[in-house]
């Protein structure tokens, strides 16, 4: 189970918007991020160096010929996410401090 944790998205002739999503697999590989074009199924090999973002931008420009407008924002549900996973982690990290000072 795949899900999306950033979009990339730009828009190209006759104001189509095209979306570039990097997904996350939160069950069986946490530490992996795949890209992936939500139009042709471009998913490039990420054994490399260069930046999410720029090779994202790069394909929906030269395959899309998207280059206005151009933002990214994070998936809603995994910002949601984040937000209730963040507060808990804290509280048990307090909550581990007081436990060993008794
Ligand atoms: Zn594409």
């Amino acid at each position: 189970m795949r899900a999306p944790i950033r979009r990339f998205t730009a828009t190209g002739p006759g104001d189509q918007v095209f979306t570039v999503n990097i997904e996350r697999d939160f069950r069986y590989d946490p530490y992996r991020d795949f890209v992936v074009c939500a139009h042709c199924g471009w998913s490039p090999s990420l054994l490399t160096m260069r930046r999410l973002d720029a090779m994202a931008w790069e394909h929906l420009a030269s395959a899309h010929g998207a280059e206005r407008g151009m933002s990214q924002q994070e998936d809603e549900s995994f910002r949601k996410a984040r937000r209730v996973v963040l507060p808990l982690c804290a509280v048990l990290v307090v909550v581990l401090l007081v436990y060993v000072q008794k």
